[in-house]
């Protein structure tokens, strides 16, 4: 068996992995990528990247929809699932193509197979051709997860589809029960409703996108009913059986048993680690009780040669944190005293509205961080842009510390919260007090208008909002701020 030498080698090729190989490039060591799939991992093929690809078409087929109102008098959109799938398809393509470019233009050798230790210092890789022997002093595991499956639901692609399955978008089935409210459940479930299914939801907790603020979570519920779904909380499926050319989902809704008829079945219940047949147990890897591979504030495992990042190293399970500690764990290796210091890591919903959070985001939350919290809310149905693009619903709420009017956290509920949570992010990593904000110009008339104005909000001084400081109000009540 041929044996090949780095300094460092990173097994996993997605959001975390990509991203430490080539930042061990560029700090001089001369490193590996090993991937058994294509470059990307979950986030390019069949997460991030394409799901977004399929929210933005079906947030178009909704648009066209009800351009009515607008005055824009169009027929029922009508879509072409083949050439659809085919646009994902490029959009996977150009990504992971765009991966390997920059994997190859920093010098980092890309190796394809599957990876497993044989030792703290050596992995074998059994790819496409000959197996081989891969030594380093250092190794980066980037291994990712895998969706759990559930009992009475086997994913077999033709019944039963996971998330893998439902972004590939076979076909767009007339009834969809979409098994699992948290984020992938309902970003999925809400792109196969605008294109035309049926889609029940169920969902074991009492509220869907469980941890999130209860009135941004009802403005996306509001706005799926409409759309021809049904959303059962406190709800458990059991199991599924075909019955003539329909599948019946049995499931305890409320304690009580229904039955749902449908045509397919998406499984969207969360993500568990993959480190099976990674050899890591022989090794002495610590493992978490949830199964993700323990870390220090470096990244690096119980075994001193071994890290490990991304969602293998536990959640919140997002590429741009996987990313974050690719760069830590290069960093580390390469002799920088490199840590996990960030203070804002923002997570974002691309459901409809969108809904992003950073920081502290509830009172109760900046309560138990030892807080008195002060709340600013600005409701985009006051604001000019937001308005004008016929998107007024949702809020900006921030939370500041009532007393040094320190920034604490954000949660943004309306258009484009995804992209607007940026602004809050680097607010909160700058330290930024709810006066910085509030004192910054904000380009007229833009959406980031509306997290300025929470911010003068929760200081007694919003402009397009009526300022009533010590008691509940309605975020937004005033005149548009379109002057
Ligand atoms: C539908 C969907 C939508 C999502 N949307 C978002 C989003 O909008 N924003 C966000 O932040 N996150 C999103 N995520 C989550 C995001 O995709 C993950 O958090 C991210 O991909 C984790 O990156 P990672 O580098 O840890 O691992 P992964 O991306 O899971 O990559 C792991 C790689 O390791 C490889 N591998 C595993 N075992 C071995 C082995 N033994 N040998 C060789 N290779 C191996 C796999 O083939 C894979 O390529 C989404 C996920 C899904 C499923």
């Amino acid at each position: 068996m041929a044996t090949r030498n780095f300094d460092a080698v990173v097994i996993g090729a997605g959001p975390g992995g990509y991203v430490a190989a080539i930042r061990l490039a560029q700090l001089g060591k001369k490193a590996a990528l090993v991937d058994r799939e294509e470059l990307g991992g979950v986030c390019l093929n069949w997460g991030c990247i394409p799901s977004k690809a399929l929210i933005a078409a079906a947030n178009l087929v909704d648009e066209i929809r009800h351009a009515g109102g607008r005055g824009i008098l169009v027929g029922e959109p009508r879509v072409d699932i083949d050439k659809l799938r085919e646009f994902k398809n490029e959009v996977v393509k150009k990504m992971t193509g765009g991966v390997g470019f920059l994997e190859k233009g920093n010098g980092v050798e890309v190796l394809k197979g599957n990876a497993r230790f044989v030792s703290a210092t050596a992995i074998e890789v059994d790819g496409v051709g000959e197996k081989i022997r891969v030594e380093a002093p250092a190794f980066i595991v980037a291994t990712g997860g895998r969706p759990i499956e559930i009992p009475g639901f086997k994913v077999d692609g033709q019944h039963v589809w996971s998330a893998r399955e439902a972004v590939d978008i076979p076909e767009v089935p007339k009834r969809l029960v979409a098994i699992g409210g948290g984020i992938i459940g309902m970003e999925l479930g809400t792109v196969y409703a605008k294109l035309g299914s049926q889609v029940t939801f169920l969902e074991a907790l009492p509220q869907v996108l469980t941890g999130i603020d209860p009135e941004a979570v009802r403005l996306v519920t509001r706005g799926l009913k409409p759309r021809g779904t049904t959303i059962h909380v406190n709800a458990r499926a059991q199991g599924y059986e075909a019955r003539g050319n329909e599948l019946v989902v049995k499931a305890e809704v409320e304690g009580k048993p229904v039955e749902i008829p449908c045509d397919k079945v998406l499984v969207a219940v969360g993500f568990r680690p993959s480190v099976e047949g990674l050899g890591l147990e022989p090794l002495g890897v610590k493992l978490t009780p949830r199964g993700f591979i323990e870390v220090n504030p470096a990244y690096r495992t119980s075994v001193p040669s071994i890290y490990a990042i991304g969602d293998i190293a536990g959640p919140p399970l997002l590429a741009h944190k996987a990313s974050k500690e690719g760069e830590i764990a290069a960093e580390a290796i390469a002799g920088k005293k490199s840590v996990r210091d960030w203070v804002a890591l923002p997570s974002g919903i691309f459901t409809d509205p969108e809904i992003a959070v950073v920081g502290l985001a509830s009172e109760e939350e900046a309560r138990q961080a030892g807080h008195d919290p002060v709340v600013g809310k600005f409701s985009f149905g006051a604001l000019g842009r937001s308005v004008a693009i016929a998107h007024p619903e949702g809020f900006v709420k921030v939370i500041g510390d009532r007393a040094s009017k320190l920034l604490l956290g954000a949660t943004l509920c309306g258009p484009d919260a995804c992209d607007l949570v940026a602004e809050a992010a680097l607010a909160l990593e700058m330290g930024a007090y709810l006066e910085d904000v509030a004192l910054t110009i904000h380009a007229h008339p833009t959406l980031p208008e509306a997290f300025m104005e929470a911010c003068k909000a929760a200081l007694g001084e919003a402009i397009h909002a009526l300022n009533r400081p010590e008691r509940p109000r309605r975020a937004g009540a005033g005149a548009p701020a379109s002057a």
